[in-house]
């Protein structure tokens, strides 16, 4: 058992409804009883860091870093307040974005941003152990994912390797948009990726979903806009 993890203030009941696997992974990532200080104590706290952190990145006045005074502090353990599920998008860098340190935020990325079993054990990871606050779902204009499930929901056509994998696995994220009419679908099919990928964060028990409910958690949509570094909340 990870004693680490059951001195670090977290509650035992969690602990324990989370399962020995999680318990087991703790020590994979990093020590739960961080030294640095965690930037935001509530999910509402946690979302105004990362709004105000995306308007300082758009207005270009970003903090000024100084990476190696807080590096031993970091070799002590981590508190991350945020998570972030992004698209593996080059253009796309969620500390820069949002205007934050390394330790700060918890980032999962894959192509698309939606939800894969690996991704949700550490979004879940990240929410009981080290204790984030806030789980955005972040996706992006011109997102190739998404455009490569809305063209095979189109034409039916099949993409190569495990891409058919990951687009398959888009599709219920993707496929409302195409049900509605009107212009601009690439839009509206990114904004419906990220909504449905943060209900179903919102109800994947029990961790998650639990902690939501609790308000120890909140899971919100984002979707950045390449041209102006802009997150809107969606
Ligand atoms: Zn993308």
């Amino acid at each position: 058992m990870c004693t680490l993890c059951l001195s670090s203030g977290l509650s035992r009941r969690l602990f324990l409804g989370a399962g020995a696997a999680t318990l087991a992974a703790a020590p994979l990532i990093g020590s739960a009883h961080a030294q640095p200080a965690r930037a935001a104590e509530t999910p509402d706290a946690a979302l105004k860091l990362l709004v105000e952190g995306n308007e300082r990145y758009v207005s270009g006045k970003i903090n000024e870093r100084d990476f190696s005074a807080t590096r031993a502090a970091r070799a002590e353990g981590q508190k991350p307040f945020a998570a972030i599920l992004g698209c593996a998008d080059s253009r796309i860098a969620p500390e820069l974005a949002f205007d934050r340190m390394p330790g700060e935020l918890f980032v999962v990325r894959v192509a698309g941003n939606f939800v894969t079993p690996d991704g949700l054990g550490s979004l879940e990871y990240g929410a009981a152990v080290l204790g984030t606050k806030v789980i955005m779902v972040l996706g992006h204009a011109s997102c190739g994912a998404v455009l490569a499930t809305i063209e095979a929901l189109q034409k039916g056509n099949t993409l190569p390797g495990h891409i058919a994998d990951l687009v398959r696995a888009m599709k219920p994220g993707v496929e409302p948009a195409l049900k509605e009419a009107g212009q601009g679908l690439e839009q509206r099919a990114i904004i419906a990726n990220v909504r449905y990928n943060v209900q179903r964060l919102q109800q994947e028990k029990p961790i998650i979903a639990d902690m939501v409910s609790s308000g120890k958690l909140k899971v919100v949509g984002g979707v950045y806009d390449i041209a102006t570094g802009k997150i809107a909340m969606v």
